[in-house]
């Protein structure tokens, strides 16, 4: 079995010379465990932080110790004192980066295959899919009307807080993304009414052209520029959610904008910094509602599948660069 290790501290952009991918043996499930062999890993950008030696919400991954990572696999063996597993069955769980994984069974989720494909609650019914549900509809406090702009819109958050808002009647929704390709499947595919690619313009200026009465709300993916351009366009009493700021994650400088603060002051803006985690009380209700919605095909999601354990640090590489569409996913076996 394989599986990767951090061998070194990224400075700035990590390089292939960070990782090593390591041949270990599979151990049998102790007591409460299970052996997992996973089919499909996450990668995702908040891993990026947890390359470095800081403290943060998340521990640093140990150098010279597997990554970790939301998976999901086929459970292959079951440890004396495991209830509730047979083998075959398929479970959610947190040790990815690798191709089997002792799990305790505490701390894995069945999921069921004949519901969603496996790779769907790893995004679009898993942590992204959750995390563009509360953020926008609890941390943002959506209400129907709002005119709402998200950033990074095409990936696996952006692109479910647009469609949400969208079916919870946003009167208009904006979304920036990297390329032309992408803007046009937020127009075409995801029903956003308006949407730019970032990379051909000054933010501001393209976010005033898309939202000429302003925005509500401001689901923030990117930050920087972004959310510099967010400020000025927000309405009075707007709100901005903070789930991440992508284009500082490899910076090695401290990020210039936002230069507009004091705006936040005179239109009473509110801007709350969120982590999914502290919302896994509305999956309930988010599995149900977005289940509904994919179901009826009011809501599409796209993922963007890279094959092979060896190709996970290309992936999370390519995640960081923009390479993907929606959910970015390893295939680990079928
Ligand atoms: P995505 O699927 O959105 O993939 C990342 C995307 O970011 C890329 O596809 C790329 O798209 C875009 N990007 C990369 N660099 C830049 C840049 N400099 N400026 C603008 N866009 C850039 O990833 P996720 O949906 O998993 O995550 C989206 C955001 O949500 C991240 O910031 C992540 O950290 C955050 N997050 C936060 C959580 C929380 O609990 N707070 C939980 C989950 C995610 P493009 O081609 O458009 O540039």
């Amino acid at each position: 079995s394989r599986e990767w290790h951090l061998v070194a501290r990224p400075q700035g952009w990590p390089t292939l010379d960070d990782f090593a991918l390591r041949e270990v043996g599979v151990a049998e499930p102790g007591p409460g465990q299970i052996l997992v062999q996973n089919t499909h890993m996450s990668v995702d950008p908040y891993m990026r932080g947890r390359m470095n030696d800081v403290k943060s919400y998340t521990p640093p991954f140990e150098l010279n110790k597997p990554m970790d990572g939301g998976a999901v696999g086929v459970v292959a063996a079951v440890g004396p004192d495991t209830p509730g597993y047979r083998p075959g069955d398929h479970v959610l769980h947190g040790l990815g980066w690798r191709e089997y994984a002792v799990v305790e069974g505490k701390q894995a989720t069945a999921i069921d295959p004949d519901i969603a494909p496996l790779s769907a609650y790893l995004g679009v019914l898993g942590m992204t899919g959750l995390t563009a549900y509360s953020g926008l509809l609890r941390v943002a406090s959506f209400q129907e009307g709002d005119t709402v702009f998200v950033s990074g819109a095409a990936g696996a958050v952006g692109s479910q807080v647009g469609q949400i808002a969208r079916l919870k009647g946003a009167s208009r929704v904006i979304g920036s993304a990297g390329s032309d390709e992408k803007v046009q499947l937020l127009l075409e595919e995801y029903g956003f009414h308006a949407a730019f690619n970032y990379k051909k313009g000054p933010v501001a200026e393209q976010l005033k052209e898309a939202a000429p009465d302003g925005i509500d709300v401001y689901f923030d993916n990117v930050g920087g520029d972004h959310l510099e351009a967010a400020i000025g366009s927000l309405n009075v009493h707007g709100r901005i959610a903070v789930c991440g700021m992508i284009a500082v994650y490899n910076a090695t400088e401290p990020s210039p904008a936002p230069h507009n603060l004091p705006l936040i002051i005179g239109k009473r803006l509110r801007m709350e910094g969120m982590l999914v985690r502290d919302h896994f009380d509305l999956r309930g209700p988010f599995v149900d509602e977005v289940g509904g919605w994919l179901r009826d095909g009011s809501l599409r999601y796209r993922e963007t599948v890279v094959p092979g354990i060896e190709n996970a640090v290309d992936a999370f590489l390519g995640l960081l660069r923009g390479e993907n569409i929606g959910k970015m996913i390893v295939g680990l076996a079928d």
